[in-house]
């Protein structure tokens, strides 16, 4: 796939005070990109676009340049132990992004340069909770491989852990330019998972990630470099032609992974599910959208923090579920089928 160029970028002054910040910006002052200075990524003005569509179209052609300040890190249960981010938003145009819901009406992609005192932060929580392991998610607010060419902010991240003898890291991306990433040193610390689906619904509400056989390459690059390799199929549908559709992108997986990278490979299954803000949010943005998001046909299951999810009824979700299992450990019987909700 095509590597990202922003259309602009706004910098945040102190992000020119850090040596990626100013490799950022000597490059793209060669590439004729407009670049902007912002006092603070809360106060960029200017990204065009009145309609919602066209706000969001434009914020995902843009970049923002910042300083993460608040180096405490939240839980991340129970994917991992803590969750750092290396930015936030990514160039995607995925119509169920999970962060649709908080990223606002222009989620632009943000980089964060300061990324010495961000893993300065994690080496802090790995050293105080030694010497038991510590584990940590790096893309619960992003997809930092989507703009790896740009940063080189995960190859570090990588290599970072792949020193710590009590640090694991954890990976997902729906992108696929892993090359930088195969000769990294990351002594099997790192969990590198591809976030996959079927062609169809990776054609139909993915815009801008990498194709299914894109993934499905990368997917194989990574279990060749050795690293320990897992897969998030999401969200997962019913819709007409679902079993032979999954059970094909199961056969194709098994086809490019081969025997030897199948030990030790996971499954994380996560069936459709909408909320009533999301559903507006998704309708604002994609007016024309063929996404299944009928409230009747739904089963209405209330969350922890007071707001409904519309879940698949329980009959269906029972179908999937068994199916999907009965699939995956056909195909691969030394998997682990980590959940599925
Ligand atoms: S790739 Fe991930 S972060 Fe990017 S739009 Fe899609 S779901 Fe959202």
């Amino acid at each position: 796939m095509k590597f990202f160029t922003p259309t602009r970028i706004y910098f945040e002054p102190q992000a020119l005070e850090y040596p990626l910040g100013k490799q950022i910006y000597e490059y793209y002052t060669k590439e004729n990109i407009p670049l902007i200075i912002t006092p603070s990524h809360n106060r960029v003005t200017g990204i065009p676009g009145k309609t919602p569509q066209a706000g969001y179209r434009e914020a995902k052609r843009t970049l923002v340049v910042g300083v993460k300040k608040n180096l405490t890190l939240d839980t991340c249960r129970p994917s991992a132990d803590y969750q750092f981010s290396l930015g936030t938003s990514c160039p995607g145009g995925c119509q169920y992004c999970y962060l649709a819901t908080t990223l606002g009406r222009k989620p632009y992609i943000r980089v964060y340069v300061n990324i010495d005192e961000i893993l300065e932060a994690v080496e802090k929580y790995i050293n105080k909770n030694s010497p038991k392991i510590t584990s940590f998610e790096a893309a619960s607010t992003s997809d930092p491989l989507a703009v790896e060419h740009i940063t080189g902010s995960l190859q570090k991240t990588i290599a970072f852990f792949g020193r710590q003898q009590n640090g694991r890291l954890r990976v997902v991306s729906k992108f696929s330019a892993v090359d930088g990433l195969l000769m990294v040193k990351h002594n099997s610390h790192t969990k590198f998972r591809f976030s996959i689906n079927t062609d169809f619904i990776i054609k139909s509400y993915e815009a801008n990630t990498a194709t299914f056989q894109e993934r499905l390459n990368a997917a194989g690059k990574m279990a060749r470099a050795g690293y320990p390799l897992g897969f998030i199929i999401a969200p997962l549908f019913i819709y007409e032609g679902w079993r032979k559709d999954y059970r094909e992108l199961l056969r194709l997986l098994a086809e490019e992974l081969g025997p030897a990278a199948r030990r030790g490979l996971t499954f994380e299954l996560i069936s459709h599910r909408f909320t009533a803000r999301a559903k507006k949010i998704i309708m604002e943005r994609f007016p024309r959208t063929t996404l299944e998001m009928d409230e009747t046909k739904r089963k209405l299951k209330w969350g922890k923090y007071g707001y409904g999810k519309y879940m698949y009824p329980p009959e269906q979700l029972e179908k999937l579920k068994s199916y999907m299992i009965r699939e995956i450990t056909t195909v691969f019987p030394e998997a682990e089928i980590e959940y599925f909700t």
